[in-house]
């Protein structure tokens, strides 16, 4: 007990909690040079029809290379960037980044129907935050059309009343949102209800769970319905075996992510990634 312990053990924990303090403000500071000098990178995970196999689009995903730490999760820089004012920055250099690299490759549009970028909970809350992504929109005009924003259910709780009214706004400039981790909160149905979304992405955990566990076919089957209903996309994330996929087509969802598809890639391997899977479809139209 605390009681017990000498002033020398407070002294080790204080100099532990200094030391965790430490290594935090040199990663903020490294993240926040990162951001700068743009030396982040991005993947793209590409995601198709469950039936017919064809791409319907893609996730973009942060990645950040250390200098001396190698890889950092991203959930883990994402929340750093959220707690020290660095978010705004973050989410303007994944969305013109994005832009960039796809324009050159040429591939918005015919071959790359949608491009669904995160964002965080913390920005869509937050009209100002809002605001400065959507100056950074207007200046890459050519990505706007094809863009999807996908922000966790989480988010949108906080006020659903606020962000009825945050998604009909962005609506209108012709953004289109998926809610991300779809299933997992205490009000995914009042969601499906409320908000004027375009997509749910079924969380990872009910397709993980979906051949250990009988009823979650269930919720699925029962999700991918509501949805269809109301006119939104389905999409499964995580799909990561055969069975899964066929569960899931058997299910009625309509779009499926994960690793047994197509894993998140460099925009040049994309590029080849989106050809090949062209030459394909051609041939077997042929
Ligand atoms: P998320 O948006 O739910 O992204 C899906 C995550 O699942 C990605 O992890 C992806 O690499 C991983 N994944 C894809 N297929 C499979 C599979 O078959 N099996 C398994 N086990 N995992 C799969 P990642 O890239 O580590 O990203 C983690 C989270 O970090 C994302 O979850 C998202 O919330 C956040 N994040 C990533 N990039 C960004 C970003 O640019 N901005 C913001 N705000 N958040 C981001
Ligand atoms: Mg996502
Ligand atoms: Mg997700
Ligand atoms: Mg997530």
């Amino acid at each position: 007990s605390a009681r017990e312990e000498g002033p020398d053990s407070i002294r080790l924990f204080n100099r532990a909690l200094s030391e965790a303090e430490e290594k935090r403000q040199i990663l903020v500071a490294d993240l926040r040079q990162a951001i700068e000098e743009r030396t982040l990178s991005l993947v793209y995970q590409p995601q198709f029809n469950a039936v017919s196999g064809q791409i319907t689009g893609c996730e973009v995903l942060l990645r950040w290379c250390h200098p001396m730490l190698g890889w950092v999760p991203p959930e883990q820089f994402v929340g750093l960037a959220e707690q020290h004012n660095l978010i705004s920055a973050l989410s303007a250099l994944v969305v013109s980044q994005t832009a960039a690299e796809l324009d050159s490759k040429g591939l918005l549009g015919n071959q790359l129907p949608r491009v669904s970028v995160n964002i965080s909970a913390l920005e869509f809350n937050n009209p100002a935050l809002m605001d400065t992504l959507q100056q950074e929109l207007n200046g890459v005009p050519q990505l706007l059309p094809f863009l999807q924003l996908e922000i966790t259910e989480t988010a949108a709780l906080t006020d659903l009343n606020a962000s009825v009214l945050q998604l009909s706004r962005l609506k209108q400039k012709g953004l289109r949102f998926a809610i991300d981790d779809f299933g997992t909160g205490y009000t995914s149905l009042m969601m499906l209800k409320e908000l004027p979304i375009d997509e749910v992405k079924i969380d990872r955990a009910f397709i993980r769970d979906l051949l250990k566990q009988p009823r979650t076919i269930a919720i699925v089957e029962a999700i991918t319905a509501m949805a269809r209903g109301f006119g939104i996309n389905v999409v499964a994330e995580g799909v990561e075996t055969r069975e899964q996929l066929e569960c899931l087509t058997a299910c009625g969802c309509q779009e499926v992510q994960g690793y047994l598809l197509a894993m998140p890639m460099a925009i040049d391997e994309l590029a080849s990634f989106l050809d090949k899977q062209k030459d394909a479809q051609d041939k077997a139209q042929a």
